[in-house]
């Protein structure tokens, strides 16, 4: 079977050459233009002594420089770790020391952070922009590199969400699993559809739906970076059919006027995930884009993909009367394809059902591990095969799963395990705010005490004020203790509100008193 970049796209540019492989902006590749720049690019490459397993950096936003060198790369076998666009220095210096980076590709929308971060001498730095990648591979054989279905295809790095930045091992075996996965459940995902890829190369969000629409044969509608009034025009103009997108997306998408008055009519389907998405929203979005939707939870470690709630369980959910209290919309769906599921609780025993737990997980999708950190590798990935995700979930007796949050953003006060997700669901229903954030703040007596971190919609909203309104809605023992009022609450890039962040000062403050 073929599950490897190379023969795949070779093939493309040889049985349809003309095909659009993707757009960007006012430019259209065909395959045969795509498959060409790449070789080119995985011929520069050797020409810098690089060689298979070799890793290369790349920070820069999505444009075809990008893809070429991304592609180009895989296909000489070297492996592209694309940087997370936020980084900062000391989390790039990170990146390239753990994976070993000696060539480092940067655009010049970054020019300044690269200026200003110290770089070891024996990397080399290179600018998108004066790249100049040999004429197109004449001996492709010189160039292109048979590659295995368990080699490593790119190693994508986590965001960071609850902790280091960890190099996810992606392989072709886990990046077929992403395709196949999006295929089966995904309707008319084929060589006729228009694929919206709006998330960033670095992430499997973007990564993940890019090659997703390669392997398809579908023309991709790549856009640089997010931006909702250009993404709608994207799919107005450029007929998109199939577009993956995440709930922050839809909300910043529903903020902007006279988009009723667009034609959406292309779109046939959107896959959505990386985080839970409100009745509300989804029964606006819906009304707006008028297709099929579908809902994953994924990880990087997974390829992005494990359970959906499918098509036809949002088409039940719209139908019914209440989709804003719909049980079902809070589900993370049933395991795809391959997709094994447990649920272990702290004695290391499967959970019953309905009963929370670790979501654990196996199949074809699942990463090797994390470059260069066995450690963590032999404590995440178990040799049975089965991943510890870190998300506290359960599973219903219809087999739906359902998550509650994250393992390490857990609060454990007075004894009793608190998941910050349950409370920043209800917070959210307040009208005084505009956005929260629920973390676990040190406490003499408790060991870790409940604090809401709030962009305030109302300026002289009072702790007491909250705790009142909290009654009867949420048990007393999870009712916050302190309120703290903030302007921004930082996110990740799939919309992801980074609470490690936010914890980070006032634990440091614990820190600084105990060192006296
Ligand atoms: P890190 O692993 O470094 O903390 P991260 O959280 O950003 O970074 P990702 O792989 O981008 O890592 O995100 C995976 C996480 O996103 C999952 O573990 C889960 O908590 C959350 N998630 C993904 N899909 C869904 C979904 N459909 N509903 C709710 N949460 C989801």
């Amino acid at each position: 079977m073929i599950t490897t970049l190379r023969p795949m796209l070779a093939y493309r540019a040889q049985s349809h050459p003309a095909r659009v492989a993707y757009v960007f902006e006012q430019q259209a590749y065909s395959y045969h233009e795509y498959y060409q720049n790449a070789l080119s690019c995985a011929a520069y490459l050797r020409s810098l002594g690089l060689r298979k397993g070799d890793r290369i950096g790349i920070l820069d936003l999505n444009n075809p420089g990008v893809i070429h060198l991304v592609t180009g790369a895989m296909l000489a076998g070297i492996i592209p770790v694309s940087i997370n666009w936020r980084a900062m220095p000391q989390e790039l210096l990170f990146i390239l020391d753990n994976a070993g980076i000696k060539h480092f590709f940067y655009g010049a929308a970054f020019s300044k952070l690269i200026g200003f971060t110290p770089f070891p001498a024996d990397v080399q730095k290179h600018e998108m922009e004066s790249l100049q990648p040999t004429a197109a591979g004449s001996d492709v054989d010189d160039v292109e590199e048979d590659a295995m279905e368990q080699d490593v295809c790119a190693i994508l790095y986590t965001s960071g969400t609850t902790g280091n930045p960890k190099g996810v091992m992606l392989t072709y075996a886990n990046l077929f699993c992403c395709f196949q996965l999006c295929a089966y459940d995904t309707p008319s995902f084929g060589p006729d559809a228009r694929n919206l890829v709006c998330g960033p190369m670095y992430s499997i969000f973007g990564f993940g739906a890019f090659y997703a629409g390669i392997y398809a044969g579908a023309t991709n509608v790549l856009v640089r970076m997010f931006d909702a009034a250009a993404v709608c025009q994207s799919i107005v103009h450029q007929k998109v059919t199939n577009a993956v997108l995440v709930p922050v997306m839809f909300r910043l998408i529903l903020a902007i006027e006279g988009t009723d008055k667009m034609d959406f009519s292309s779109l046939r389907h959107v896959q959505y995930g990386g985080s839970p998405v409100s009745g509300d929203v989804l029964l606006k979005i819906s009304k707006l884009f008028h297709c099929r939707f579908t809902q994953v939870y994924g990880l990087t470690e997974t390829a992005g993909v494990a359970t959906a709630l499918r098509f036809d369980d949002h088409e039940n959910i719209l139908a019914s009367g209440d989709v804003v209290h719909n049980r079902l919309l809070m589900s993370a769906g049933k395991p795809s394809l391959g997709i094994e599921i447990k649920i272990v609780d702290d004695a290391g025993a499967t959970a019953g059902t309905n009963i929370p737990g670790e979501v654990f997980l196996k199949g074809d999708n699942i990463t090797k591990g994390y470059w260069n950190m066995q450690e963590l590798t032999d404590k995440t990935f178990y040799a049975d095969g089965w991943f510890s995700t870190g998300d506290i979930g359960y599973l219903d007796e219809a087999g739906y799963l359902f998550l509650v949050d994250r393992k390490n953003d857990m609060i454990v006060s007075k004894g009793v395990n608190i998941y910050p997700a349950e409370i920043e669901k209800i917070l959210q229903q307040h009208t005084a705010f505009k956005d929260v954030a629920v973390i676990g703040i040190p406490d003499e007596k408790a060991g870790e005490a409940i604090c809401a971190v709030v962009i305030p919609a109302v300026a002289d909203i009072t702790l007491q004020e909250l705790q009142q309104w909290c009654i009867g809605k949420i048990a007393d023992h999870k009712i916050p203790k302190r309120l703290d009022k903030v302007e921004d609450l930082p996110r990740n890039a799939t919309g992801k509100v980074l609470r490690r962040l936010i914890r980070e000062p006032y634990w440091k403050q614990e820190e600084r008193m105990i060192k006296g």
